[in-house]
């Protein structure tokens, strides 16, 4: 702490000359003379990386490390074109990260692209090292298909992301409680439906609505479906050791049926999947969406900021509801591996001085900026923790928005410190976060696999086609185009024709191998 207090000195000083805070004693630094780096960095939060960054040039006077952009297609609609175009562009940069990255970079790695960190990271980097002796695991999930790593991810803290929402204030109108399972979340949503909760005399309520379109699959839970086995959209999972997608088993099937029928019946948003993601605000503030899936933070900040406009407005987290079965689980929560961070390539030529800079950012100084941003301007120490000031908190902005626009919470490999969320996740939702912990509600998360080429190209080769084919038909069922029922041999018949067993074989091979199944 006694350095930290340093650095807020400095910073007090240097608020009046216009330079940097500086650690003063220099335990910081990682090389002699100072070293320019360059860097890919492609997200979606910023074209490129900003030297201007405030958490980037304290980094840079910290370290001796300053990294210069040299991001391929900033203005590339996804992260994955602009590496594309990066490898195409046959040069690459000191260091390749951003968005997505894991793939091409446990892809390439092993061609010799990446240089492997594993010997680097035992030699040079004890922070790095220190996390994952404390995370048991997340190294193979994220190692390439040679058993090497190559690259330092951004890494999640906290566990539940998004929550059962209901307006509470709905139920208390009707006389009714929240809903404890599958046949009393029906009843609830049939009352929103019919019985004028926002008492405007019309029947203007939309029951279940959500800003994902996405999301409109997330109410077979509650029939025991799975819509992904991981934080990833219509993601692979993992059952008793076996690669399975959940929209070819015969729970979805079943979860499915039931999700037309709540749509045929009004129970679900007409225009659940056009709306978009101005659909929370729209049906939250014009007082007609009753019940969402949505994040615990950013879906607590209604009841403040709609207090004045909807009276009586409570909409509050509750239990996920007891399935068909009986089971009650949280299906969407953190995942503790992103694919997101960054890199060491080829060419260089300090790779050394590069994994002290990348350890950097996993000491208690590198993380409280990663997370934070500059003490005495974004943050205060008070008692130990990290506190945002009131120019972040109070500014009526989301936090994680100034963030990103400093350079803290970038996609850079560092490891997240929940506190950044805890304190801009309002009363409500930490009741939430609360009762959610009352209940083993988490399930396993599939972290993913690295392929071999030819594992590569298999997947490559049926995969994407094949997940156009289930979302289309997927939407069709649901808007009452077809009957699940009536379809379903014919669909799992074209699953197969289109390589769906294929694609569960390379996987199964590529988890057996990772994870030693
Ligand atoms: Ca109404």
């Amino acid at each position: 702490m006694r350095k930290l207090t340093l650095v807020a000195a400095a910073f007090a000083t240097s608020t009046l000359t216009g330079a940097l805070p500086a650690i003063a004693d220099g335990h910081l630094k990682v090389v002699d003379e100072p070293l320019e780096l360059t860097v890919h960095f492609h997200w979606r939060r910023s074209k490129g990386y900003i030297e201007d960054w405030p958490v980037e040039k304290a980094a840079c006077d910290w370290t001796g490390v300053c990294l210069k952009d040299a991001t391929v297609g900033k203005n590339a609609s996804t992260s994955s074109e602009a590496m594309n175009l990066l490898i195409a562009s046959g040069s690459l940069p000191d260091i390749v990260g951003g968005e997505r990255v894991r793939q091409p970079i446990n892809e390439y790695g092993p061609q010799g692209a990446f240089i492997p960190l594993n010997d680097l990271i035992d030699e040079h980097a004890p922070n790095i090292k220190a996390w994952f002796n404390e995370h048991p695991g997340l190294m193979e999930a994220i190692s390439s298909w040679d058993g090497n790593m190559y690259y330092i991810p951004y890494l999640p803290d906290g566990k539940y992301a998004r929550a059962w929402f209901i307006r509470q204030d709905w139920l208390d109108k009707l006389g009714l409680e929240q809903p404890n399972n599958i046949e009393e979340l029906e009843q609830v949503l049939i009352a929103f439906r019919d019985q004028d909760p926002n008492g405007n005399g019309q029947k203007d309520e939309i029951p279940y609505f959500n800003r994902n379109w996405e999301e409109t699959l997330r109410p077979i839970n509650f029939w025991d479906a799975r819509t992904s086995g991981s934080d990833t959209y219509h993601d692979f999972m993992v059952v008793d050791g076996r690669l399975q997608h959940p929209y070819a088993t015969e729970n979805f099937r079943e979860g499915l049926k039931n999700l037309a029928r709540w749509y045929a019946e009004g129970l679900i948003d007409p225009e659940i999947y056009t709306r978009g993601s101005s659909a929370r605000d729209y049906l939250l503030s014009e007082n007609l969406g009753g019940f969402t899936h949505d994040w615990f933070a950013s879906t607590s900040g209604y009841n403040i900021s709609l207090k004045d406009t909807v009276e009586g407005f409570n909409f509050i987290p509750f239990l996920p509801p007891e399935s068909i079965s009986g089971q009650r689980f949280q299906e969407h929560r953190r995942i503790p591996i992103k694919p997101d961070g960054w890199a060491i390539s080829h060419t260089n030529q300090d790779p050394i001085a590069t994994i002290k800079y990348f350890d950097f950012w996993f000491t208690e100084e590198g993380a409280l900026l990663a997370n934070f941003g500059i003490e005495g301007d974004h943050y205060e120490m008070i008692d130990g923790e990290p506190v945002y000031t009131d120019k972040i908190l109070g500014s009526g902005r989301a936090v994680n928005s100034q963030m990103y626009e400093i350079g803290a919470q970038a996609f850079r490999g560092y490891p997240q410190d929940y506190r950044y969320e805890w304190q801009w996740t309002r009363e409500s939702a930490r009741k939430g976060i609360e009762l959610y912990d009352t209940e083993d509600l988490l399930l396993d998360q599939f972290l993913g696999v690295a392929f071999k080429q030819e594992e590569q190209e298999v997947y490559d080769k049926y995969w994407p086609n094949l997940q156009t084919y289930m979302l289309e038909r997927i939407q069709a069922w649901v808007l009452g185009n077809g009957d699940i029922e009536a379809d379903w041999d014919e669909y799992v018949a074209q699953l197969e024709n289109r390589g769906l067993n294929d694609v569960l074989g390379v996987m199964q091979a590529a988890y057996d191998r990772q994870y030693g199944g």
